[in-house]
């Protein structure tokens, strides 16, 4: 499933009810294979090193649940409250959804899309995943393997 208005809404629904009076704030949704919808903030702390990506919580919701994640968008909210801005996921949080394969759409920044972003595979953003290097077929590990 393409990552589309309705998980962009879920992320900045949960901007609205919950980060209203924050200067920045980050939220993520990921939608799961059953089509529902996880959603998530940023975690700050006074220690940087605590802090926690947006994306983080329903990633461990997801495999809590056993369920598998099919895209993910994360939107943060500028100080003046003018703009969104979808960001792609960091290196980390790639990592992190490398769990569910290449496949998942992801939004990104887009200055081409009217929208100002758009859906890209995982694969488009990492191309040469590390991991892919102790396969054969140069494939990405399957979930099972990811968790061993
Ligand atoms: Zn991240």
């Amino acid at each position: 499933m393409p990552v589309d208005e309705v998980l962009y809404r879920a992320a900045v629904g949960l901007i609205e009810s919950r980060l209203a009076s924050v200067d920045w704030a980050t939220a993520a949704a990921l939608r799961m294979d059953d089509g529902s919808i996880r959603v998530g903030i940023a975690l700050d702390n006074i220690n940087s090193g605590a802090g926690l990506c947006a994306e983080v919580g329903p990633i461990a919701q997801a495999y809590t649940e056993g369920r598998r994640v099919v895209d993910s968008i994360c939107v943060t909210r500028s100080r003046d409250r003018q703009h969104d801005l979808v960001l792609a996921p960091c290196g980390l949080c790639q990592e992190r959804l490398a769990l569910w394969g290449p496949d998942i759409e992801v939004g990104v920044f887009d200055t081409e899309d009217p929208r100002g972003w758009s859906g890209r595979r995982l694969r488009e953003l990492n191309p040469y995943y590390w991991a892919s290097a102790f396969f054969e077929d140069e494939r990405w590990p399957t979930t099972a393997e990811h968790s061993d």
